[in-house]
């Protein structure tokens, strides 16, 4: 499953140890090169990496908890989302094994892990969007909150969250790039439950 990687520092390293030190400026400041992907950015940076500017997490919003399928990985959200957007990208189609991705933006600093961090692996892109991490539990699978290339916000996958973030998808994303069988739900059959 996991590819080869690119040249250069041991990014999956250089990305755990920043993840772990996130709110640490005086990390930052020692180790700028850490937070550098200018080496592997795309020639058109991905859309949720450059858009948003974060204004600092709103800590009198009630924290939202989320979780993987498995429950192993789990943390809470504080404030309130900068953006909820549908990427159609095809490193989202491939990595999430489905149509889009639906990623909710958080500030910096909103996520706050509550267990299994240890259990949080990541995959670096090297295909369809070179250098864009990808974290998952490595118990099930399941895509878990990452931050953004530039640092600036959360990317927490909106299916992770265990309560409604009250935000709705406002737009999508890296349309160029959406799949060919794309019809909206609203447009196709509706069931209760799977299909017999
Ligand atoms: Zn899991
Ligand atoms: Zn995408």
């Amino acid at each position: 499953m996991r590819q080869r990687q690119p040249p250069g520092p041991p990014i999956e390293l250089i990305y755990r140890q920043s993840l772990k030190r996130s709110h640490s400026n005086a990390y930052r400041s020692r180790h700028p090169e850490a937070f550098g992907f200018a080496k592997h950015r795309r020639t058109h940076p991905h859309p949720m990496s450059t858009k948003l500017e974060s204004t600092g997490p709103n800590t009198e919003a009630a924290p939202i908890t989320g979780s993987c399928l498995c429950g192993k990985v789990a943390f809470e959200v504080k404030g309130v989302p900068l953006k909820f957007l549908y990427c159609h990208c095809r490193s989202c189609q491939k990595s999430s094994g489905s149509i889009h991705a639906a990623n909710l933006a958080f500030p910096e600093g909103s996520v706050t892990w509550t267990q299994g961090e240890d259990l949080i692996e990541m995959f670096v892109d090297t295909n369809e969007n070179p250098g864009f991490p990808r974290c998952f539990c490595k118990n099930c699978g399941s895509p878990v909150p990452k931050l953004s290339r530039n640092r600036q916000f959360w990317v927490v996958p909106s299916g992770t969250l265990d309560s409604d973030p009250g935000m709705r998808p406002q737009a999508n994303i890296c349309w160029a790039e959406h799949a060919p069988w794309f019809a909206p739900a609203d447009q196709i059959a509706k069931h209760d439950g799977p299909l017999a």
